[in-house]
């Protein structure tokens, strides 16, 4: 297999043909000589959410640079820069023509949500409510501010709320200028399943508002979400740091299909050499097995009771997964930091003397220490061909290897902290959000190695995320929390997966259903026909 498969490949794609080297035609800009190429872009359009799906490091930032007016694209040439009429002429006849020319007369406005919101507080120096105060242009931020509850937060400053509120900031602050173009790089990141749909419900209602032409761009990884707020869909992809291609529009339904099969119907073009599958399997039933861990009832409080949790007691097995799931500020983590012992509970008692490995939620490793360095310094298995067939390759590990641990992107940091997590030789694995800030593809590796290295080892795996295809994937068993967030949180037993995924969609009221072709879950149309019946049967998520 090619590793990113779970099983058997069922489009046929093992053998490789045709990926991508540059293409013969000119690009829409270069940076330079033997710099980063970009081919293609986007088509904004009034009234549409416009989605880009691809990985990180493909052009979609330098897109956005020249939709924005910010920068002439040179079409390769990068003598002739600041040529407006040489781009227009090559985009003449096609659905950029009226943006490009509306965009020559300067006359469209763009707001812009940036990708890495850990970056803000380093550029604002302030509370939210001065950040917000000025971006309400449309005199819509009240509305934001309370459908996105950032009520709790308005007298913080800035660089003291955590990576969730700061993203409700970030998109507000977006949506509440009043432009022609918005563009959103990233919606999700740290979002629980009901904030991101706020968040898609915030875009979709700009979009639809028919006092303005508004035309909305968004990049996104979680393929849920962008299946049920986009339009049409782009896929882009390429080498990232040598080139990027941004295809013809799609439906989005076709381009998150092609994208998975790793080809491209319309181009003729292969751009993986084998596919991503969701694999469509009953809800696993757990086989009654040894059992790892027998906890008693829990609880923790913060300060004065500000925040309670409460965790009933159970059991978890020997070589199990067990998934988590629950809305943010809920007491996820601090369960985790309770297993890990890292905090002592008010009440109960965790006395097992077992070794635990975890990673936490916010991964705290900027030591100036080489990567390869830092894992070797965990696993005299490093190196070693299983290690590296195990978690080197799957988690793609080879280009970091290299660099120092303090330069890693999001992504990259979040890769070297799961290895390390599994590399250690423990009895328990706690991953707290292992998703964050990894593309799709990178998604299903991670999930895949996370899952095979639990077969092989025997080992007992708990996984607390917010992606439901990760959890589906990955977990035998799952814990669901409620609560109010950030007063009082619950945590279930373990339970089966449909039990679980049942009470955990019902508190959302999201209902899932299967793509024909791929598999893939997608969310049903809030009443839709489908939605309705499974509702009524209490079937959220294992339809059929
Ligand atoms: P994405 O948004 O898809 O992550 P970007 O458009 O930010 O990608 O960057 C694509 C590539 O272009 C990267 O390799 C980046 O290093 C390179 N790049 C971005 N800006 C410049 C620039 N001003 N000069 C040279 N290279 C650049
Ligand atoms: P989750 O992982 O489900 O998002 P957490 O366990 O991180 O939730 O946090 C639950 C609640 O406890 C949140 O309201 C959070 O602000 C609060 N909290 C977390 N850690 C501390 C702490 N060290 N002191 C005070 N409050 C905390
Ligand atoms: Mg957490």
């Amino acid at each position: 297999t090619c590793g990113i498969c779970v099983e058997k490949c069922p489009f046929d794609a093992i053998e490789i043909i045709n990926l991508p080297s540059e293409l013969d035609e000119d690009p829409v800009h270069r940076y330079g000589d033997n710099a980063f190429s970009l081919y293609g872009l986007p088509t904004p359009k009034p009234g549409n959410v416009t989605g880009i799906l691809g990985p990180n490091g493909i052009g979609k930032s330098t897109a956005v640079h020249a939709l924005a007016g910010e920068m002439v694209p040179n079409l390769g040439d990068h003598e002739s820069e600041g040529d407006w009429e040489r781009v227009l002429d090559r985009f003449r006849g096609t659905g950029l023509q009226n943006y490009l020319e509306s965009l020559k007369e300067g006359e469209v406005t763009v707001a812009r949500k940036p990708q890495y919101v850990d970056q803000i507080p380093n550029q604002f120096d302030g509370n939210t409510r001065e950040l917000l105060e000025r971006t309400d242009e449309r005199g819509a931020l009240d509305s934001l501010i309370d459908r996105l509850n950032i009520a709790p937060v308005m007298d913080q400053p800035i660089d003291s709320i955590s990576g969730g509120e700061l993203q409700r900031v970030a998109i507000a602050a977006c949506l509440a200028r009043d432009a022609d173009f918005y563009f959103l790089d990233e919606i999700t990141p740290y979002l629980d399943i009901g904030q991101r749909m706020v968040v898609a419900r915030l875009i979709r209602e700009l979009a639809d508002d028919d006092t303005a032409e508004r035309s909305m761009l968004v990049v996104e990884h979680d393929l849920a979400i962008l299946d049920l707020l986009a339009d049409t869909l782009h896929v882009a992809y390429g080498e990232p740091g040598a080139y990027g291609v941004i295809t013809d529009p799609k439906s989005v339904r076709n381009g998150i299909n092609e994208y998975l099969k790793g080809y491209l119907d319309n181009e003729n073009m292969r751009i993986r050499p084998s596919a991503i599958t969701f694999e469509e399997h009953a809800p696993r039933v757990s086989s009654r097995s040894e059992t790892l861990i027998e906890y008693p009832e829990l609880s923790k409080s913060y300060g004065d009771g500000e925040f309670e949790l409460h965790v009933d007691g159970g059991e978890i097995n020997r070589s199990e997964v067990l998934g988590v799931v629950g809305p943010n500020g809920i007491g996820k983590s601090t369960l985790a930091k309770l297993f890990a012992g890292s905090l002592e509970p008010d009440e109960g008692e965790l006395d097992f003397a077992l070794d635990i490995s975890y990673k936490p939620q916010y991964i705290d490793i900027d030591q100036p220490m080489r990567v390869d360095a830092f894992l070797s310094s965990i696993t005299d298995e490093f190196g070693s061909s299983y290690w590296n067939a195990e978690i080197a390759q799957p988690l793609q590990l080879d280009r970091v290897m290299e660099q120092n641990l303090s330069d890693l992107s999001g992504g990259e940091r979040q890769r070297v902290a799961i290895a390390a997590c599994l590399s250690e030789d423990a009895d328990l694995y706690l991953l707290d959000e292992p998703s964050a800030h990894l593309d799709v593809e990178q998604r299903v590796r991670a999930t895949t190695a996370i899952r095979r290295y639990a077969e092989n080892h025997d080992a007992t795996v708990m996984v607390i995320d917010h992606d439901i295809y990760m959890i589906d994937l990955l977990a035998d068993r799952l814990m669901v929390f409620d609560g109010e967030p950030a007063e009082r949180g619950h945590a279930t037993p373990p339970q089966e997966m449909r039990d679980g995924m049942n009470e955990f969609l019902a508190d959302l009221d999201i209902t899932f259903r299967r793509d024909e072709r791929t598999g893939r879950p997608r969310i049903n149309k809030p009443g839709s026909q489908l939605d309705s019946s499974q509702k009524r049967e209490g079937e959220y998520y294992y339809s059929t």
